[in-house]
């Protein structure tokens, strides 16, 4: 017998009884790929529409379950983020989601956008209280909606919305505690939304903790995972901190002089997010919301790794 000494471990006993990846989920019958979809932002010049509509043609085949538009902060963006719905549920196979929120309109004035969308079609709404213009603080508008959970039950009262909200699993920046932050999304199902979309996180296990907080809250609605592709570590870094988002440090290590080498960045974007996806997945996830941030191709491959393909994809 071979006797080990306590300090340092060998290598082989530490590779042994190190941590492990659970296994990759088997291929074959048994395997169903998992349900997706697709954010995007509405585009601000000709450049940037041609942009988002090569992504949405690119992404097209894989048969999301649906895509969504986001909202400009401030609800800068109602005209566009308009225009694009329509324009994905006139030209495409895809079902569009329209993100909507509550800030700078009365409630008559967001009622109508929901209005005008019903009438053209449209089924999805993503409610939220949303942020104002950069560098205020929110305040409700006097007359309109104070928050997202106000919001789902006056889009309940326009028309019969599939309702989707937002959930933090690392909690709202503003929220008072994490029971009020988990407490209100729980009303925001209960008002009629039927699932949440998690903001960004690149912890897995805070993610996995969450689902385990809103189950012992009562809550049984899907919590689909929000997945960011990271390639530029300012700019998520300015993104995490305005959401209260944690940037590991190992992550900042991944992308360590980089900067001059999108190339390089690129291929270590798709393997963290690759592994994010991956590890999920082997722990039952089987629905993901991608943040395309209007870039198709790490969206594209890590949809491929997951197993979903053009013509093998489901949409629910
Ligand atoms: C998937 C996703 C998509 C998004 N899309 C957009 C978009 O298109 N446009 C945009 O502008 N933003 C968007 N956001 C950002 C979002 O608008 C912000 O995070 C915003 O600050 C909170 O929105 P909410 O819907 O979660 O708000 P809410 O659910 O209303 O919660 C906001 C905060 O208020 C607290 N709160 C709720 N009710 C009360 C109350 N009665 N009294 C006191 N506090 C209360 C909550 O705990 C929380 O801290 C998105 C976020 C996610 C996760």
């Amino acid at each position: 017998m071979v006797d080990l000494p306590d300090e340092p471990r060998p290598t082989l006993e530490r590779w042994l009884t190190g941590p492990r990846f659970a296994a990759l989920p088997a291929r074959g019958a048994a395997h169903t790929p998992p349900l997706l979809s697709f954010e995007f932002f509405p585009p601000k010049t000709d450049a940037l529409e041609q942009q988002l509509w090569s992504c949405i043609r690119r992404l097209e085949p894989l048969a999301p379950r649906f895509v969504s538009v986001t909202y400009g902060a401030g609800g800068s963006t109602r005209a566009r983020t308009h225009a694009t719905v329509t324009r994905i549920l006139t030209e495409t196979a895809l079902v569009p989601a329209a993100h909507l929120t509550c800030v700078g309109a009365c409630q008559a004035e967001v009622d109508e956008v929901a209005r005008q969308y019903w009438e053209a079609g449209v089924r999805h709404i993503v409610a939220l209280r949303g942020d104002p213009p950069p560098g205020t603080a929110y305040s409700p508008h006097p007359d309109g909606y104070p928050f997202a959970v106000d919001l789902v039950a006056g889009l309940r009262r326009v028309a019969d919305f599939e309702i989707s909200v937002a959930a933090y699993p690392e909690m709202h920046p503003q929220a008072a505690s994490r029971v009020s932050d988990l407490d209100n999304l729980k009303r925001k199902l209960d008002a009629g939304a039927t699932r949440a979309i998690t903001n960004f996180f690149f912890d897995s296990g805070v993610y996995l903790r969450f689902l385990d907080l809103c189950l012992a809250a009562g809550i049984t609605a899907p919590i689909v995972p929000g997945i960011m592709p990271v390639t530029n570590l300012a700019g998520l870094r300015r993104m995490a901190a305005l959401s209260g988002v944690t940037v590991p440090d190992w992550l900042g290590h991944l992308f360590q002089g980089l900067d001059e080498d999108p190339e390089t960045r690129r291929m270590v974007a798709a393997m963290v997010t690759a592994e994010q996806v991956r590890l999920l997945q082997a722990n039952g996830v089987d629905e993901f919301h991608f943040y395309t941030l209007n870039r198709p191709d790490l969206a594209y491959s890590i949809a491929h790794i997951l197993g979903v393909r053009p013509g093998t994809a489901k949409r629910s």
